[in-house]
């Protein structure tokens, strides 16, 4: 789940890291009322949640209050990669001497979380990796140990930071350890950390990731979640407890276990077909929730069939058919089903499905090989 940079900014301010006076205002009069709080010259900037907004002109500098005002009727009603501005930052305007980058995420190859700094921050940072990866400094974090003194400095060394704000970027850093680590942040980066004409080190802006696995130990920050990021589905998906991803291909999957779902996703390619999507409708799944997950697999518009792969243990092939039968009465699809119905009261489930027009199968195999041919025939390909 990604936060706002208003919102990271918030956090970072809690841990030392200093960052602009400034407030999130969703309409120009309160923009305007913040910006002759902050003495008028200030930057307006737009929050959604994506990157490169400075190119897009969703961030505007201000020279008086009514200015911003005007720049935030602007960016308010502005749409920026597809996202609708729906709120604007104003922060007091900072002189800039020197932009520098500085994130923590963790590395998977290492199994560690990774400090990463670079000298040359801003708006070009991809271009910098890719061009000059030299200018991309990379320090290792032990997650017992935490971040060291001496591995700040050496940060600080590393990206030729003169030696008068080692201090100030030692307490940026350690912050942004603690920010990390502190919120289950999959991602904590302030790009640019600025270094003002008046010598001082300041966030600019904020960009954090928290782990949605994590999310159920932090109600303070799931209920900080955007939904206009987010696909319809997958939302909908969230609030049956569903594990739903979108992909590309035209057989829908609904499947009991996250094993059994990339199984079958594995063997409908196996058998020529490409898989609309991964589900997992969870052990115990009831029949709302089986409902639930057919609703969200048949509003994919490229899906041109469906298989059911039940393996019921806790979960009742009963239950599922039921749900299955619910949701076919509301969405009416008209596209085949395959399903394979085996375990805990699949002979009941199987009954009940008898007259919903499906097509059985008794193995995966069989399942596969009949949604294949099933989708084909229906979107002819
Ligand atoms: P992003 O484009 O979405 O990454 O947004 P940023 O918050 O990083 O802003 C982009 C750029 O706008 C920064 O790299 C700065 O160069 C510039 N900028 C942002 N705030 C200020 C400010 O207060 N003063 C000045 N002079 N420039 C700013
Ligand atoms: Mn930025």
């Amino acid at each position: 789940m990604n936060l706002h940079e208003y919102q990271s900014k918030q956090i970072f301010a809690k841990y030392g890291i200093p960052v602009p006076r400034g407030r999130v205002a969703s309409n120009s009069d309160e923009a305007k009322q913040i910006a002759e709080e902050l003495g008028g010259r200030v930057v307006v900037k737009s929050q959604v949640l994506v990157g490169g907004r400075g190119k897009a002109g969703g961030i505007r500098l201000a020279k008086s209050a009514g200015e911003a005002q005007e720049l935030a009727t602007r960016i308010l009603g502005m749409e920026i990669k597809g996202l609708p501005v729906r709120r604007v930052l104003v922060d007091e305007a900072v002189s800039i001497e020197k932009e520098i980058y500085l994130g923590i995420t963790n590395d998977r190859a290492s199994r560690k979380p990774v400090m990463i700094a670079s000298s040359e921050g801003g708006v070009d940072i991809e271009e910098v990796a890719a061009r000059t990866p030299d200018r991309i400094i990379r320090l290792h974090i032990d997650p017992l140990l935490g971040l060291r003194e001496y591995q700040a400095r050496d940060v600080a060394v590393a990206i030729d930071l003169p030696k008068e704000y080692w201090r100030q970027f030692m307490t940026v850093a350690e912050g942004l350890w603690r920010v990390f680590v502190d919120n289950d942040a999959t991602l904590a980066e302030i790009n640019p950390l600025v270094i003002t004409k008046e010598k001082r080190l300041i966030a600019l802006d904020g960009k954090m990731v928290i782990d949605d696995n994590a999310l159920f130990r932090r109600p303070d920050l799931a209920e900080k979640r955007d939904l206009d990021v987010e696909a319809p589905e997958e939302i909908s998906a969230r609030k049956y407890g569903l594990s739903y991803i979108k992909l590309d291909g035209q057989i829908g999957c609904m499947v009991n276990g996250a094993g059994l779902a990339m199984a079958t996703m594995d063997i409908i390619k196996l058998y020529g077909g490409q898989p609309a999507n991964f589900l997992d409708i969870g052990g115990g799944a009831g029949a709302e929730k089986v409902a639930a997950a057919f609703r969200i697999i048949l509003s994919d518009p490229n899906v041109c069939a469906v298989l059911i792969n039940i393996f019921g243990g806790i979960t009742r092939g009963d239950e599922v058919a039921r749900g299955i039968l619910t949701a076919i009465e509301e969405v009416k699809p008209k596209v085949p089903m395959v399903v394979r119905l085996v375990g805990t009261n699949a002979e009941e489930g199987r009954r009940l499905l008898a007259d919903a027009d499906m097509i059985t199968a008794e193995t995966l195999a069989e399942a596969a090989e009949k949604s294949v041919a099933a989708a084909k025939e229906r979107c002819n390909q």
